[in-house]
C-alpha cells in the first residue's frame, strides 16, 4: 500500500478506478481538521463523465470480467486478505479517518479490527449463498437461486466511513456484486486509502471502486440508469432525494440507513452506575455525532433528582476538558465535524434556550475549532425543535415519568426510530419495550445475514 500515509504531501486525493488511481475532474473536495479548521488537502472529486466510466467498467467486470467466474470460495479470499490489509495498516486508517472529522484517533484506532472483522465475517458468507428447491408436484421441478444484483453503490455519511464502506461492500463482494463507494466529502480520506489494498487483496479490475465527491456524485449515482441498487447512509433528508432519484430512473433497489431521535428510559429499579454510563456515553460518544445516539432521555420521577445529579455532573466534566486534540491518543472527546455542523448546532441550542432550561453546558466555546461541550436541556415543550428535530451533536433533551405507559407514549412520539435504550433489572418489561429500525430511519437491515439478502435476487427456474 501507500507506505506514504499518513504524509501529508501524499495522501489519497485520486479516484480509484479500474484498480488505478485517476485524477477527478468534478467539483473540488476542501479537507479541512476541525480542531482548528486548517486545511488538510484539496483535490477534485469525480465529474459525471468520470462515473459514467466507472459504472460501464463495474459493468463489464461483473458481466464478463474475471470476477464473474470466481468461486464464492475465491471471493472470500479476496474479502480475508482485504481485512487483513487492514489490520496491518490500521494506524494510517485510523489516522485519516481522525484527521479529516475530529473524531479521536483512539477511537478510530480501536474501529479498524471491527472494519477487518465485518470483510472476514461477509468472506465466510462467500461460498454458503445457497438457494431452494421444491418438488414437481404439478409437474415442474423447481430451482430457486440468489442471484448477485449486479453494480451496487454505496454513499456513505462521513461520521463512521470505514464501518459503512465495511457494511456496504463487504455483503455486496460477498454475493458476488461489483461497487462503486461514494464517501462523504466531508471524511473521504480513510475510505479512499482502502484503493491501495484492493488489488493487493486480488480483486479484479472494476470489481472495488472508490469515487470520492460531494453530494452531486451521489445524486448522479443514484439516478443513473446503469446501477443496479444504492445503499445509503446519511441523513432523512438526503434518503428521501436518493428514494426518490432511484424511483425516477431505473427503479433500482435501495437500502436507507438514515437519522434518529434515540430514547433511553431509566426506571427507578434500573442499576443507577450502569444507566449513568451508558447514557453518558449515549450522548457523548463523537460528540453526539451518531446515528443512534441517545438523544431524548426519560427518567422516572422518583429517582430523577439523584440520576439526572450524577448525569450532568459527569458531562459537565466532558465539557470542562473541551479542546484536546483529537490526534492524540489520550483525548476522547472531539470536536464536531466542521463549520456547517458547528453553526447548525449552536442554532438549535440557541432556540431551546428560549423554551427551555439548560442544566449542564449550553455555553459557546470561544478557543477555536469545532468543539460544543455536551448539553442538557430540561422539560422541553412538545414542539420545540431541539425535542423533534435530529440534532447530530452533544445535546440531550430529559423528561420525567411516572409509569411504563406514560415513558412509552413519549419514547414512541417520533417520527424517528432508529433505536431506543430501556434501563431497568425486570427482565419481563425490558423485553416488553420496543425498539429500533422503524419510521423515518430508513428501509432495510445493515450487518449479519439479513443484509445478504440485500445483494440478491431470487430466480426460481422450472424444469419439466
Ligand atoms: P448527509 O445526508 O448530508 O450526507 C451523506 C452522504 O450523502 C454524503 O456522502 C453526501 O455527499 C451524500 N449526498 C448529499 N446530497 C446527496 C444527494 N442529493 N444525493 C445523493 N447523495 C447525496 O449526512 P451526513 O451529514 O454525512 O451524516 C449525518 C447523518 O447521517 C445523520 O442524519 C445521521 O443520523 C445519519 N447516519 C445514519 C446512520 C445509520 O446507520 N442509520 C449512520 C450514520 C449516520
Amino acid at each position: 500500500m501507500c507506505g506514504k500515509c499518513p504524509d501529508i504531501d501524499n495522501l489519497p486525493t485520486h479516484l480509484y478506478i479500474d484498480n488505478e488511481w485517476q485524477e477527478g475532474s468534478g467539483s473540488v473536495i476542501d479537507c479541512k481538521n476541525p480542531k482548528d479548521g486548517s486545511d488538510i488537502v484539496k483535490f477534485k472529486g469525480a465529474s459525471e463523465a468520470d462515473v459514467d466510466k466507472a459504472v460501464d467498467i463495474s459493468r463489464k467486470a461483473f458481466e464478463t470480467g474475471p470476477w464473474a467466474t470466481f468461486t464464492g470460495d475465491q471471493r472470500g479470499q479476496c474479502l480475508n486478505k482485504f481485512a487483513q490489509l487492514l489490520e496491518d495498516h490500521a494506524s494510517e486508517f485510523a489516522y485519516l479517518e481522525s484527521v479529516c472529522s475530529g473524531r479521536p484517533l483512539g477511537q478510530c484506532t480501536y474501529e479498524v479490527p471491527l472494519v477487518a472483522k465485518a470483510y472476514r465475517y461477509y468472506a465466510g458468507w462467500a461460498d454458503k449463498i445457497r438457494g431452494d428447491s421444491y418438488p414437481p408436484e404439478d409437474g415442474f421441478y423447481k430451482i430457486v437461486r440468489q442471484e448477485p444484483l449486479g453494480v451496487c453503490a454505496g454513499i456513505t455519511a462521513w461520521n463512521g466511513s470505514l464501518h459503512f464502506m465495511a457494511w456496504k461492500s463487504a455483503p455486496a463482494l460477498a454475493c458476488g456484486n461489483t461497487v462503486i463507494l461514494k464517501p462523504s466529502e466531508k471524511s473521504p480520506l480513510g475510505t479512499l486509502c482502502a484503493g491501495y489494498l484492493i488489488k493487493e487483496a486480488g480483486f479484479p479490475p472494476g470489481v472495488f471502486q472508490i469515487l470520492p465527491g460531494n453530494g452531486e456524485v451521489g445524486a448522479i449515482l443514484s439516478s443513473h440508469m446503469k446501477i443496479d441498487k444504492i445503499s445509503f447512509t446519511g441523513s432523512t433528508f438526503t434518503g428521501r432525494k436518493i428514494q426518490d432519484a432511484a424511483t425516477k430512473s431505473n427503479l433500482k433497489r435501495v437500502t436507507l440507513e438514515l437519522g434518529g431521535k434515540s430514547p433511553a428510559i431509566v426506571f427507578d429499579d434500573a442499576d443507577m452506575q450502569k444507566a449513568v454510563f451508558w447514557c453518558t456515553v449515549g450522548i457523548a460518544t463523537n460528540a453526539g455525532q451518531v446515528c443512534a445516539a441517545t438523544t431524548r432521555l426519560f427518567v422516572q420521577d422518583t429517582i430523577a433528582d439523584e440520576f439526572l445529579g450524577k448525569l450532568t455532573a459527569g458531562l459537565e466534566a466532558i465539557g470542562k476538558g473541551i479542546g484536546a486534540d483529537p490526534q492524540n491518543m489520550a483525548t476522547t472527546y472531539g470536536p464536531l465535524v466542521d463549520k456547517i455542523q458547528y453553526d447548525k448546532v449552536r442554532a438549535y441550542i440557541e432556540d431551546g434556550k428560549k423554551s427551555t432550561k439548560v442544566i449542564a453546558g449550553g455555553e459557546e466555546y470561544t478557543k477555536g475549532g469545532y468543539f460544543c461541550s455536551p448539553t442538557v436541556f430540561m422539560n422541553p415543550p412538545d414542539d420545540a425543535k431541539i425535542w423533534r428535530e435530529e440534532i447530530f451533536g452533544p445535546v440531550l433533551c430529559v423528561r420525567t415519568f411516572k409509569t411504563e405507559e406514560e415513558a412509552l407514549e413519549l419514547a414512541n412520539d417520533t417520527v424517528y426510530g432508529l433505536a431506543g435504550a430501556v434501563y431497568t433489572q425486570d427482565i419481563n418489561r425490558a423485553l416488553r419495550v420496543p425498539m429500533g429500525g422503524f419510521g423515518s430511519s430508513g428501509t432495510g437491515r445493515e450487518l449479519g445475514e439479513y443484509a445478504l439478502r440485500h445483494y440478491t435476487e431470487t430466480k426460481t427456474i422450472w424444469i419439466k
